[in-house]
Order: structure tokens, then sequence, then C-alpha cells
């Protein structure tokens, strides 16, 4: 099981990869002219399955970095509900590209928490990535924070295919998928959720799926309100990252939906 979804993972965006790099050298061998919005389209296509593979390998390497007690976590403290906010605005055109709403809503405007920002980008990247590809067209995605007693919790819930009952306790597994491997319609490593969980653990929190067939489902990361980190430093800039480094975090953790 294992290794026949490694191979897959491994082996269709290698397949892609190789196919456009000899097609590429049929044209320029035959001295073709080359169609400039299909090479745009080829490259386009590389530079997804290009990003595909690096996060696969991301998270196999984080994963075992979890494990072996190496992942080094930067608590700052910040409001995680500009952090929040600022991770689904990037993604909203892309929800759009596939017909879906992807809208948010806050129950307070400041929840100021002492937290890794790359890990809550990852998490709430890998739960919009998730709701953006199991959600058909016409659909909807609704982010929401709000505050707990001594945590706060963040919900992406979908309106999307859902997940039947007997398959929920499997999800966080390493490589499992609802979806059978030869069967399947979506793309995906099955190791995504897994991550979400044990980088929520690292951050002293908890995830819950709440779902049904056919209706949808709701992920809820509820992580602890202190704010004794390693430093009072408090973030300002919601991912500390310029414009295209999330653009380029986006692209990565999405390679595997079709635009
Ligand atoms: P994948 O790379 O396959 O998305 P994940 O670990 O992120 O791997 O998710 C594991 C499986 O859980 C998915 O293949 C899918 O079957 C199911 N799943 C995850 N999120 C959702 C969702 N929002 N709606 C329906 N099914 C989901």
């Amino acid at each position: 099981m294992l290794i026949t979804n490694i191979s897959h993972e491994l082996r269709t965006p290698l397949n892609i990869l190789l196919s456009n790099a000899q097609l590429l050298e049929i044209y320029l061998r035959d001295d073709e002219e080359l169609d400039i919005g299909q090479l745009r389209r080829k490259i386009e296509m590389q530079i997804r399955n290009c990003n595909r593979l690096i996060r696969l390998v991301n998270n196999f390497i984080d994963i075992s970095k979890i494990e072996s007690n190496h992942f080094e976590l930067e608590p700052v403290k910040c409001n995680i509900v500009e952090v929040v906010e600022a991770i689904t605005a990037s993604t909203v055109e892309y929800a759009g590209i596939r017909g879906i709403d992807l809208v948010f809503d806050t129950q307070q405007e400041e929840m100021f928490i002492c937290c890794d920002l790359d890990s809550i980008e990852r998490i709430v990247l890998n739960l919009l990535s998730n709701a953006i590809k199991f959600t058909p067209r016409g659909g909807a995605i609704y982010v929401n924070l709000s505050m707990g007693d001594g945590y706060v919790r963040i919900s992406v819930k979908d309106t999307g295919i859902g997940i039947p009952g007997d398959k929920i306790g499997l999800i966080f597994e390493r490589f499992r998928q609802v979806d059978n491997l030869m069967t399947r319609k979506h793309e995906g490593s099955g190791i995504g959720l897994t991550l979400v969980k044990l980088l929520t653990e690292m951050l002293g929190g908890r995830v819950h799926v709440y779902s049904e067939a056919n209706k949808g489902s709701e992920f809820v990361v509820e992580l602890p309100v202190h704010t004794n980190g390693k430093t009072n430093a408090i973030s300002s800039c919601p991912v500390n990252k310029s414009n295209e480094e999330i653009i380029q975090r986006i692209k990565l953790e999405f390679s595997d939906i079709y635009f």
C-alpha cells in the first residue's frame, strides 16, 4: 500500500516532466516553430509538477523531523485572526477559478496567541487545498475563527463530497485516501493531513473532523492561547513574507489541484 502510493506519487509528475521535455526536444530537433501559448502551458505544467515533487519531499522531511524531535518551531506572538485572514485572502482567487466561494469570518478582530507562523500557514493551506480539491464547482468554503476556553478555533468547512463515516478514522493516517488509488478522481499523496495533525500537535493543539458523505466536511484546528513563546515580538506582517513568496507557497501546496 505504502510503496504503491509513493511510487504513484513520484511516477505521475515524473512522467509528465519527461513527456514534456521529450516533446520540446522533438520540436527543436525538427526545427518546428513553437506556438508560444503551447510553450507557456508546457512550462506551467513543468513548474506545477516540480512543485508537486518538492511538496512531497518537503512533507516527508518535515514528518521525519517531527517524529525524531528535530523540527524547530519559531514561536512569535501574533494576531491569529490577521494571519489566517491573510492566508485565506491570498487563496480566494484560486478557489474562484474552480467556481468555489471562499468566505472568511471571525468572532473577534483580535486574538493574540504565541505561534509558529510557518506551521500555521502549512496547516491552513493544506486544509484549504483539500477543501478546494473535494468541493465541486458552485460550492463554498467557510473559514471561521472563534475563541474557546483557553484556545482559538480555526474551522475550514466545505460543501464538498464529504467523507463516509467508516473512512473518517483513516484520513489522518499516512498515504490513506478515501478513494482507491486506481479509481480515484483526485490527485494527492495522502500525507497532507498527517502533517496537519503532527504540526497542530507540535503547536500544542488538536484537530477534529466532522463530515458527512455528499454534504461536506469541517476540519477544526484548536490551538492553545498561551503567549509564553521564546519571544515577545509581535508579528505585524501576517505571514512575514513578500507577496511573491506567498504565491510560491500557495503554488507548492496547491500543486496537485488542476486549475
Ligand atoms: P491528499 O493528498 O489525498 O489530499 P490528505 O492527507 O490531505 O491527502 O487527505 C487524505 C484523504 O482525506 C483525501 O485523499 C480525501 O480522501 C480525504 N479528504 C481530506 N480532506 C477532505 C475534504 N475536505 N473533503 C472530502 N474528503 C477529504
